[in-house]
């Protein structure tokens, strides 16, 4: 794994894979999603994380549960401990290339594209995710007056959504976002403490790419 890894950080990432604090107060309109009526032929996208993070097991499955719960409203299952499946790298700090200056937006996750197309390469960065969360100073309470457990437990959703993100990147095969839903560039910092598939849906345009896909080509299983 080591020397794909390297591959993943000289290659294109999607540096544009940001997700900022949201310090307004605007509420997104989003409402209740509609989900397409493909739903329930998708499948299970199965995925092999690899730890380099303290992140436990138990945490590890927390991410990826709150990732899989934003997903399964559209048919897909994020199934991990599969040997070959999609590789997501949950690292401590970001390399410098992919960091933003300290005014700039905090970036959580980065999906691999090579040639115009996405590649089954998803980074998290446990370390970004400490970095947004002391910048939003939690719920009023100063993250550093939290128990080291509560702090992790913190941790958790907002890299749910992280990977969720990022999968979509894969999933719909593109580097760009949207305006509102999973894969806008600014995500409220709400929805990532507290995330649910109403307030994080896909757009009609991306449910109708994601319908139209060739899962079989994606790592998909019926
Ligand atoms: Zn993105």
């Amino acid at each position: 794994m080591t020397g794909e890894s390297v591959r993943v950080r000289s290659a294109y990432v999607d540096m544009s894979a940001v997700m900022q604090i949201a310090m307004t107060a605007v509420m997104l309109t989003t409402g209740r999603a509609n989900y397409p009526s493909c739903a329930p032929s998708i499948g299970v996208l199965p995925i092999t994380v690899y730890n380099r993070s303290r992140m436990s097991g138990t945490e590890l499955d927390a991410i990826v549960a709150t990732a899989d719960r934003l997903w399964r409203p559209y048919g897909v299952t994020i199934s991990a401990g599969a040997p070959h499946g999609v590789a997501v790298i949950v690292g401590a700090e970001p390399p410098a290339a992919v960091s933003q200056s300290a005014a700039g937006p905090i970036v959580l996750g980065t999906t691999l594209f090579s040639d115009g197309h996405a590649t089954p390469y998803i980074h998290l960065w446990v370390g970004a995710a400490e970095a947004l969360i002391t910048a939003s100073d939690g719920d009023g309470r100063r993250y550093s007056a939290l128990t080291s457990v509560e702090r992790d437990a913190a941790l958790l959703p907002v890299l749910g959504v992280a990977l969720a993100h990022e999968i979509g990147h894969y999933l719909l095969d593109t580097p760009h976002h949207s305006r509102v839903g999973l894969l806008q560039t600014t995500l409220r910092f709400h929805d990532m403490r507290v995330p649910s598939p109403e307030h994080l849906p896909l757009t009609d345009q991306q449910q109708r790419v994601l319908c139209a896909k060739d899962f079989a080509g994606l790592g998909l299983r019926q």
